[in-house]
């Protein structure tokens, strides 16, 4: 008999196990999920969310004692995963003034947060000055210019921080690099020296606490953090010598990344560009040493590190189950079609690639090929290439001359296996498990073409679950319209 574990290669995610071929989360049969709490589902592990807040805790303030870990939460704002994270012991990245507004609800004090953002409103500016947050991250020169209005007319002391653009390729894929100057992020050099003469200028009303950089997201060359170091550290000492006060921290951003987990089967129907994007040695301690321990024997114990780690808190915390509602024949290979599509995972359709199991069939080890697709109508709702691949195929066509680039091709193109492997025995009404769903996915759920959104529960230490957010009813999709 071929070995199960080859095929269970998402077991090292120790909280998933498979019982008589059912899937099981942290000891509870997902099959008692679906049935109490309907399908699409997500599932979240609370064991994983308090894991991942503890290691880098552990990891980064073993190196550097006074590390502060602002959680991203655009990755997630589900009210109880934010309180899952304030309790242990984390602080809040936030974008917007209704993510401050999250924030609050969970818990975090303002002096907890940091705000990001390309154009923040007046409005926002106002609420978060008068609340006193730690740090804005200030992206441009016009807006330290409207945050210093704001402060003016509030008569207080805004807290800034200017992001800089390092000129940094992160490892990350092209179109998600935020560390240059050819993203929409941050300030260059040039313009950070106009705006600290303005700070210089203006000490009752600004503030400057630190400089920031954030690189990019799922970074997976881990070269890319240690010129983030060396460039910070340069620059740290470089603005320290233009201003009257030395700074208290520096901010280095989130892009962490984490394994997409996959099994080595399931690699020969994908291309290159999955197995540099999805697999990763990267972990906490790797990061530790590579992009904290630089700062701290450059710039000693006291100043304070401040990272905004995003996906690499929530991805492997939660599990979207789904259903399956129908199945057709398609040249030879079975196309079974989901209740979730992407209205409910959206990082499907950008191409983003999540591994997917029967979660009936956890153990059969008889597999085949087939198509996997959402209900929506419309043909980029699969989970398969649909563009990529068709790129490649029609470029080598016109331009035989090509051929020598395929891998090359293929590696920016293709961007999911052209088909899943799952059991050959799969039938309708078996339940899907997506793994690696928890970052990025709740927070962009819609309800296109009229679906529900998905409902949410956790799984808390005792194997207890809970309901975290409920499923949309129909009069939910009325809730915007003036009629
Ligand atoms: C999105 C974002 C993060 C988090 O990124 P992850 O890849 O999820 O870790 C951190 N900082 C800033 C400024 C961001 O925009």
């Amino acid at each position: 008999m071929k070995e199960a574990a080859a095929l269970h290669p998402w077991a090292r995610n120790d909280y998933l196990s498979s019982r008589n071929g059912q899937l099981h989360i942290d000891g509870v049969d997902i099959n008692a999920l679906v049935e109490q709490y309907g399908s699409p589902l997500y599932v979240f592990s609370e064991r994983q969310l308090r894991d991942n807040a503890e290691s880098i805790l552990n990891h980064f303030r073993r190196v550097h004692r006074n590390t502060t870990v602002c959680f991203a939460s655009k990755a997630n704002a589900n009210i109880a995963v934010l309180q899952v994270f304030r309790a242990a012991g984390l602080s809040i990245e936030i974008n917007s003034g209704g993510e401050f507004h999250k924030a609050i609800t969970a818990g975090f004090q303002p002096g907890e947060m940091v705000f990001n953002g390309v154009a923040k409103l007046v409005e926002e500016l106002r609420t978060v000055i008068a609340a006193g947050i730690k740090a804005i991250n200030v992206d441009s020169l016009t807006e330290l210019k409207r945050i210093l209005a704001v402060a003016q007319a509030l008569g207080r002391r805004a807290n800034v921080t200017l992001r800089i653009v390092p000129e940094i390729k992160g490892g990350a894929a092209a179109g998600w690099e935020t560390g240059t100057s050819e993203s929409k992020f941050g300030m260059t050099r040039a313009e950070q020296r106009e705006a600290i003469a303005l700070i210089a200028e203006n000490v009752a009303f600004l503030k400057m606490t630190g400089i920031h950089a954030h690189i990019g997201t799922q970074v997976t060359d881990i070269g890319a953090y240690h010129r983030e170091a060396e460039f910070l550290i340069a620059y740290f000492r470089e603005v320290c010598e233009l201003l009257p006060y030395p700074l208290e921290h520096i901010n280095l951003g989130g892009g962490f990344p984490k394994n997409y987990s996959s099994s080595e089967e399931n690699w020969r129907t994908t291309s290159g560009h999955y197995q540099g994007k999805y697999r990763t040695d990267v972990d906490f301690e790797m990061l530790a040493q590579t992009l904290i321990r630089p700062i701290t024997e450059s710039l000693g114990e006291a100043v304070e590190i401040i990272v905004e780690p995003g996906r690499s808190m929530v991805s492997d915390t939660g599990v979207l189950l789904t259903r399956i509602e129908a199945q057709k024949e398609r040249n030879q290979q079975a196309m079974y079609y989901l209740d979730a599509g992407y209205s409910v995972l959206f990082d499907a359709f950008i191409g983003w690639y999540f591994h997917m199991i029967n979660a009936n069939r956890a153990d059969d080890v008889d597999t085949h090929l087939c198509k996997v697709v959402g209900p929506l109508c419309d043909s980029s709702d699969v989970y398969y290439d649909i563009e990529g691949e068709g790129y490649v195929k029609t470029l080598l066509q016109q331009q035989p001359e090509l051929r020598a680039h395929q891998a090359l091709l293929e590696e920016v193109l293709v961007h999911q296996p052209g088909l899943r492997e799952l059991p050959a025995a799969t039938q309708l009404g078996d339940v899907l498990a997506l793994f690696d769903v928890g970052a990025y996915a709740l927070e962009m759920m819609n309800d296109y073409c009229g679906r529900l959104s998905a409902a949410a529960v956790m799984v808390d230490r005792q194997q207890d679950t809970r309901l975290i957010r409920r499923r949309a009813r129909d009069e939910d999709l009325l809730r915007f319209d003036v009629y």
